[in-house]
């Protein structure tokens, strides 16, 4: 009697779970945990979005918006999409959404038929295959390796490429590796997208958190056909540290964005209006503040990327853009998972195991914490692994 539906026997629960609520419990308990597991930045929303919230309040901008976001939102994101991607989209190609999760979620709910496959490339973000599966298709994973990088390689791309292939989900900057494409290798991509119809959902919720000399290309402004395959997702979270507002969107050929707003008027209706104002205001804001936070990210990169070195037994890729580092732990001996468990037992440091996102030879550390913090806490990791 008390069975829950077929289709969530396949979901499996949050890898990341157990450790982040064991570290959470622990740092209750008030244990010194150094914390290596963040997903989001630990700056504060700006001043400014947070008063123009408060005044949406006050002035009672407190209802009902139109289910795919409020039109001055979607004219802002328009000219977002224009001015900093080169890109055309029609405020009637956009829909606003409850964070670019929610906006993915829709995205395969929309574009997926049972039998369907979606190219995921691994390491891959945790909620991709779930997604997937959620929409009754099934993720095809393409495995990637750190001597290039974590690139995709296009021959992998061309061997997975199947006649049920519906799309390619793309994620750069990149979490957990922080792989950036250049615009070569984002053409060829394309290429192969065009060439065998399948489209390209492009998460693009990192664009601006870039280091060193990297730019961030939008895969859907390399030409016409790409364009027309392509849903460019993105969002205010990571960007405008403001990850609890959830406010997320996307740009796409007008069916698609049509179908995903009728998904949406039956489900959540629109995001929070109060939401919606504060996104509007970010969108509008000084880039230096954003600037200025990627600033210190890259610092902090940096210091941990110095610690790193220090360590032998872990390698790893440099990334070039959002806040993670994915470590190789192989050398240790240990699956990622008892790795992780262990060190916050041992030496309370919380990190994420890379079973989460598709390998037990990683873990993921986020540098979405203090230079201080960053360096107690790869002492930690350095004497752990010295025993
Ligand atoms: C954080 C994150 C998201 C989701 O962001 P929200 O807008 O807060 O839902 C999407 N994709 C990736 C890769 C992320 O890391």
């Amino acid at each position: 009697m008390s069975k829950v539906a077929k289709r969530m026997a396949q979901i499996k629960p949050s890898p990341t779970l157990a450790i982040t609520s064991l570290a959470k419990s622990m740092i209750k308990q008030g244990k010194n945990v150094i914390n290596f597991g963040a997903g989001e930045p630990d700056f504060d929303t700006p001043d400014a979005i947070k008063e123009t919230a408060k005044a949406a309040i006050n002035s009672g901008f407190t209802k009902y918006t139109p289910a795919s976001g409020m039109p001055e939102l979607k004219q802002a994101i328009s000219g977002k999409f224009l001015r900093d991607n080169k890109l055309r989209y029609d405020p009637e190609q956009i829909v606003v959404s409850c964070g670019a999760k929610h906006a993915l979620y829709n995205i395969f709910q929309v574009i997926c038929n049972p039998g369907d496959e979606v190219l995921t490339i691994s390491p891959y973000w945790v909620s991709y295959p779930e997604m997937v599966r959620l929409a009754g298709a099934k993720p095809v994973t393409i495995t990637t390796n750190e001597s290039r990088g974590f690139k995709l390689n296009i021959k992998d791309l061309k061997r997975k490429t199947s006649k049920y292939t519906r799309a390619l989900i793309l994620n750069s900057p990149s979490n957990p590796a922080g792989v950036v494409y250049h615009k070569a290798e984002l053409e060829e991509i394309a290429d192969i997208a065009v060439s065998k119809k399948i489209h390209i959902i492009s998460d693009e919720i990192y664009e601006k958190l870039i280091y060193d000399d990297e730019k961030h290309i939008s895969i859907a402004s390399l030409g016409k056909d790409v364009y027309k395959l392509t849903i460019t997702v993105n969002g205010v979270s990571k960007t405008y540290s403001m990850t609890g507002w959830r406010i997320g969107y996307l740009g796409a050929e007008p069916v698609f964005s049509k179908a995903v707003s009728i998904l949406q008027s039956h489900s959540t209706s629109n995001p929070a209006s109060i939401s919606q104002k504060a996104a509007l205001k970010a969108l509008n804001i000084d880039e230096s503040i954003v600037q200025k936070m990627c600033v210190e990210f890259r610092r902090r990169r940096d210091c941990m990327i110095e610690r790193l070195n220090e360590i032998e037994s872990l390698t790893y890729t440099k990334p070039q853009g959002a806040f993670y580092i994915y470590c190789n732990i192989k050398n240790s001996g240990m699956k990622a998972k008892d790795f992780a468990k262990k060190l916050l037992e041992e030496k309370l440091v919380a990190t994420i195991p890379g079973e989460a996102f598709g390998s037990d030879k990683h873990i993921r550390l986020s540098f979405a914490t203090s230079l201080e913090n960053i360096k107690e806490g790869l002492d930690r990791i350095k004497s752990w692994l010295k025993r």
